[in-house]
């Protein structure tokens, strides 16, 4: 870590109120994972060995009683990371607030930093569809605005390139609130950025993906992006994402 991320760590836990800090038990983190390879109900095809853990990105620390407004109100006008000086919007999440699951992307594409709203481009109308038509072929009544939404990072990286491991890290501080205040009973993790900052593996979609994974004590389940899927030659890839959606939603809403 350089001496510029640990200021901007220093200034952000300052901002929270935070007074004390503690060297964090990294390896628990790996073998939190390592114990517990799979979760959720059981399934034929699920058995997967668990994937190779680095560190997580997500910081453990945050505020007790934290809130989204709370983290929306110490957001403000981010500037920590460099995101933060080519965004127009910052696209902080939407849905239910107290949603039984949470799907996490990558970042903000152009649509999304226009509006400030997450997963509204293209690759969101699909995700919506997924959402909903899955949800209805499934017989669950469930509309988009039951779930919650957002990304690994809240500002649109330039050219929609892929977020760099230290904004990740910076930005990732939020993730983490977001998901500790509203403790879903599933994370649907979309694509390998959200799979890297919640997993902290590098390993890839293809492999993990249709297999339930764990979040501290939160069953997390992988597939793709749904800008991957919008690629003509994907076809099959949607299919298995239909499928790992399926078995998200029956596990959180049967
Ligand atoms: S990406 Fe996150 S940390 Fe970086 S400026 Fe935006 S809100 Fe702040």
């Amino acid at each position: 870590m350089t001496d510029d991320i640990l200021r901007q760590y220093l200034s952000f836990y300052r901002d929270l109120g935070v007074k004390n800090l503690y060297r964090a038990a990294a390896p628990a983190v790996q073998e939190e994972i390592a114990e517990s390879p799979q979760v959720g109900p059981p399934a034929q095809n699920s058995v997967v060995s668990p994937p190779k853990p680095v560190r997580s990105p997500l910081p453990e620390l945050h505020p007790s009683d934290d809130t989204l407004v709370q983290i929306g109100q110490d957001i403000g006008d981010c500037k920590r990371c460099r995101l933060g000086e080519g965004r127009k919007k910052i696209v902080f999440g939407s849905g239910n607030e107290q949603a039984r699951l949470v799907f996490v992307g990558e970042g903000p594409g152009a649509d999304e930093d226009e509006q400030g709203l997450p997963f509204v481009g293209r690759a969101g109308q699909l995700l919506t569809q997924m959402i909903e038509g899955t949800a209805h072929k499934e017989g669950i009544p469930l509309s988009r605005a039951d779930v919650y939404i957002c990304n690994v990072v809240k500002c649109r990286p330039p050219e929609n390139r892929t977020p760099l491991p230290d904004e990740m890290e910076i930005c990732g501080q939020f993730l983490y609130r977001q998901l500790m205040a509203i403790r879903p009973k599933a994370i649907c993790a979309l694509g390998s950025t959200a799979v890297k900052a919640l997993l902290g593996t590098k390993e890839g979609v293809t492999r993990l993906r249709g297999h339930w994974q764990k979040w501290r004590d939160i069953p997390v389940m992988v597939t793709y992006h749904p800008s991957y899927l919008l690629r003509p030659y994907n076809q099959n890839a949607k299919k298995e994402a239909w499928e790992d959606l399926k078995k998200v939603l029956h596990y959180v809403y049967d």
